[in-house]
């Protein structure tokens, strides 16, 4: 196995960077850098780093501190050396140049760190993809729910899955290889039972609104409603800079804009679109109105907003029971009010907390934070899907041997999301998304 070295921390410039190796080659590599003899493994030591530790011209790189994790009790499972340097582009530079003029080690792919891990067993690869998702993290929520996926808590149900059929299957063969054997209709009844059950679970594991996947993407709103009503004003309010153009003259927002947000440990993708309306003739408008449509119909929270009472036609056919309803403008029309509408006015910064909280809530409401583990990525739903279209064909008082090998693809299905077998093709699309260095 090759020694492979990258910058772990973000380039650029500060307090500290920190660079890993990985590999057999990994304590011969410092070694030309800086006396090594005698490290303990899992101390920091202060050392010298010199770019050439033989050359007479040679240059002092920086004081580092360097700690060593010996094979197999690293994070790769390889010896590993992590070396946290002040942050200096000029450092990294000479750092890599002078690692790599030894020859002992080459540049880390992207996620080779992590693959290197999986391969030698230290994670899953849902752990990996939880750890991707807790480098990714960008809100509470988020990070909650990678921490858990990262922790094993998918493996520890898919492979609880994969084990009961195992179990199942190993009762099923032990009459398959012994035919003259009347199976008691009471194994059969059981090993029924069982996949029913199983069967059931995974309907309920899947029909879980997609809630661990919008969290992960991002929950979408969009702000919808007539041109004028305060849309691109309350974009701005929300993200706390002037991000959409306000206008009083209808038709300013003529395209989507988007911006990410956190509300409540939500990660909202919010996005204002061009005011609907019917009468227009501008082409330009129309393209606009046409994006919003088909942006509310592809939004997770659908904001519509109205000035007092007037609600369109248009508008109205926007609103549904998820919809947030939200009268902006209520300094002009004090005395109005409607039941299930938040009222608003963002010129005098009233009714703010109440409409974050009704985001909050509905963000809630598509993600809960669950005591079931969530599926977060289309990879691990569809490996589901096959493994419950194969136990839904399973009939185990037809032919045992196709009963059987049914059951098999199930667990073949298991294994195929948490890695527990040859899985190349996967692990290129899954290790590519990682950052090099990780
Ligand atoms: P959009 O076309 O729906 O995006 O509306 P804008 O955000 O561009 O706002 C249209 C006009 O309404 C601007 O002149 C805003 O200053 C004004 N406006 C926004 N919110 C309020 C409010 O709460 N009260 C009043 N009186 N005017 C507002």
């Amino acid at each position: 196995m090759d020694t492979i070295f990258a910058q772990s921390s973000a380039r650029g410039k500060a307090g500290v960077a920190i660079f890993r190796i990985s590999g057999p080659n990994s304590l011969a590599a410092m070694e030309t850098l800086t006396d090594i003899q005698n490290i303990t493994p899992r101390m920091l030591h202060l050392k010298t780093l010199t770019s050439s530790r033989s050359n007479e011209n040679k240059v002092v790189i920086d004081n580092a501190m360097v700690v060593y994790f010996k094979a197999p009790n690293s994070f790769t499972g390889e010896d590993v050396v992590e070396i946290h340097t002040h942050g200096s582009i000029a450092i990294a530079q000479l750092l890599t140049e002078s690692l790599l003029s030894a020859g002992l080690l080459r540049l880390a792919e992207p996620g080779e760190f992590a693959k290197r891990a999986f391969l030698n067993g230290k994670l899953d690869l849902t752990s990996a993809e939880g750890l991707a998702d807790l480098i990714e993290a960008e809100t509470i929520m988020q990070h909650r729910q990678a921490m858990r996926q990262m922790s094993g808590e998918l493996e520890k149900l898919y492979g609880g899955w994969r084990k009961e059929l195992l179990g199942i299957i190993s009762f099923l063969e032990a009459y398959i290889d012994f035919p003259d054997e009347d199976i008691p209709d009471s194994v059969l009844q059981n090993a029924e039972d069982k996949i029913h059950n199983l069967t059931l679970t995974l309907q309920k594991h899947l029909s879980d609104n997609r809630r661990g996947e919008r969290l992960r993407n991002g929950l979408k709103l969009t702000i919808l409603g007539a041109p004028n009503v305060g849309k691109s004003s309350l974009l701005n309010f929300l993200a706390q800079r002037e991000i959409a153009i306000v206008s009083d003259i209808a038709g300013t927002t003529r395209d989507v804009i988007e911006t990410h947000l956190d509300i409540g440990g939500y990660p909202i993708i919010l996005t204002d679109t061009a005011g609907i309306r019917k009468d227009t003739e501008d082409l330009i408008e129309k393209e606009g109105i046409k994006r919003a449509l088909k942006e509310a119909s592809h939004s997770d929270i659908k904001l519509v907003m109205f000035e007092a009472d007037s609600r369109s036609p248009e508008i109205e056919e926007l609103i549904d029971f998820e919809t947030i309803l939200v009268m902006n403008k209520i300094d002009l029309y004090p005395e109005t009010s409607n039941v299930g509408v938040i009222p608003i006015s963002l010129k005098l910064g009233k009714g703010l907390d109440a409409l974050l909280k009704a985001i909050e809530q509905k963000a809630e409401s598509i993600s809960p934070p669950s005591e079931a583990p969530s599926i977060t990525r289309l990879r691990q739903r569809t490996h589901i899907e096959q493994g419950l279209s194969a136990l839904q064909c399973c009939n185990l008082h037809e032919d045992l041997v196709l009963a059987t090998e049914d059951i098999r693809i199930a667990v073949r299905a298991f294994e195929a999301i948490t890695g527990k077998l040859e899985v190349d093709e996967i692990l290129g699309e899954i290790f590519s998304n990682f950052c090099i260095g990780k």
